[in-house]
């Protein structure tokens, strides 16, 4: 992460494109567009870059996880699972559409354990939403196995995971749907943007048309054309400059992944001395998207040792259990209920008045494992003498 340490002349040629017609907007005017129709194109590649049938491009990584659950028919009274280290968004985004979020463990991964998931799995569990974290994957061939054994769909939240494949194929493609973010800090930005993918042709129809206020895209599918409206939407589109911006990094996409490998490999290479330090368990070291690297110590004492030696030699890690806004102990919005609707909703439904409460303590393997985790973020470009800096640093904590 990110692609804006790439923006060139690409870009610059796509946006003009768009700017050239005066047509910034995806849909319609069609006298005046010359044949450009910048998202449509994005959508199309993006599809076929991750061997996906459909692609649905929308304003952001959020709408994208909104109008992939409303497709899926999830609302009020419907519960939906997710892990409980995440970006905010993946749960507000359940909010959004009136269900309640219940959040698993993470696992070795960290990433939802499948073990915790078979046991938070209700006769109300609709959708199931494993996150795969900081650029790597879950267990999603577990995940989907048990969403399919339970007929429960899963939807992938990729949003930090563009590039990122398992044995070839891409995350996004295993569950029912996929959605990724294009926000300032991922992989591939447009800036603001996110795009949806499946297999599922009624699905991709439904996500069309909702993002579009409901117009019916049936004449013209992936577009306007018709006069009916089939059923309430809302805006979510993207607009002509995303759309061409994503084109041009998107055709980066595989050298920012390599790049950062190469990165994220030397890292680990040093970070290996440190006595008793594990890593994180990846699905496919060969398809990660390496733009994080966590690694574990033995204990959180073990952790704040050599934090305080990383930071001390100008190198300090994150850890995420404690100075982030990823983790569930750390949402004090979620755990202290507070909603601008004046009756409290989503947490207080107007019909049963009982306010549903979450507890911070509820997720103690996930809180255990953060607690001994440090992590970096792996850039593209990363100045050798800040790889050497990492590396120095690392060395001089062996021995803490
Ligand atoms: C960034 C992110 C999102 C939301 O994306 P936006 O484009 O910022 O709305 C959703 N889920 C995860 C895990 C993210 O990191």
């Amino acid at each position: 992460m990110p692609g804006f340490e790439l923006f060139g002349d690409e870009e610059k040629k796509q946006v003009l494109d768009v700017l050239d017609t005066g047509v910034l907007f995806r849909y319609e005017f069609g006298d005046q567009r010359q044949g450009i129709y910048k998202v449509k194109e994005f959508e199309e590649k993006f599809a076929a870059y991750t061997g996906s049938g459909y692609a649905q491009a929308v304003s952001s990584g959020s709408a994208a996880l909104k109008v992939a659950l409303k497709a899926l028919g999830i609302g009020p009274g419907d519960e939906v699972i997710t892990q409980g280290f995440t970006f905010v968004a993946t749960w507000e985004a359940i909010f959004e559409v009136g269900a309640l979020p219940v959040f698993t463990e993470v696992d070795s991964t960290l990433n939802m354990d499948p073990e915790d998931l078979k046991k938070k799995i209700s006769p109300k569990t609709r959708c199931i939403i494993p996150v795969h974290m900081l650029g790597s994957a879950a267990r999603i061939d577990d995940i989907a196995k048990i969403g399919a054994r339970a007929g429960i769909p899963v939807l992938e939240d990729a949003a930090q995971a563009a590039g990122c494949r398992i044995n070839g194929k891409h995350l996004g493609t295993f569950g029912t749907c996929g959605t990724f973010s294009f926000d300032s800090v991922k992989t591939l930005t447009t800036g603001e943007g996110g795009m949806i993918i499946t297999d599922d042709q009624t699905l991709w129809q439904d996500m069309s048309e909702y993002h579009d206020h409901g117009h019916d895209h049936i004449a013209n599918p992936g577009g306007r054309g018709g006069e009916g409206r089939r059923f309430v939407g809302f805006n979510y589109r993207m607009m002509e400059l995303q759309g061409a911006i994503g084109i041009a990094q998107l055709a980066k996409l595989d050298s920012m992944v390599n790049a950062q490998q190469a990165h994220k490999v030397r890292i680990k290479e040093t970070a290996r001395l440190i006595p008793g330090v594990t890593f994180r368990t990846q699905m496919d070291d060969s398809g990660d998207s390496a733009s994080f690297f966590a690694f574990m110590l033995q204990d959180r004492e073990q952790r704040i040792r050599v934090n305080k030696v990383l930071k001390e030699n100008g190198a300090e890690a994150i850890c995420f259990a404690e100075n982030t806004w990823h983790y569930f102990p750390q949402w004090e919005h979620l755990l202290g209920g507070l909603s601008l609707t004046k009756g409290g909703w989503p947490f207080i439904d107007p019909a049963n008045k009982k306010r549903v409460v979450f507890d911070p303590q509820s997720l103690p393997q996930s809180t255990a494992l953060l607690e001994r985790t440090l992590i970096y973020p792996i850039s593209i470009k990363m100045a050798e003498e800040k790889m050497q800096s990492i590396e120095n640093a690392l060395k001089k904590a062996v021995s803490v």
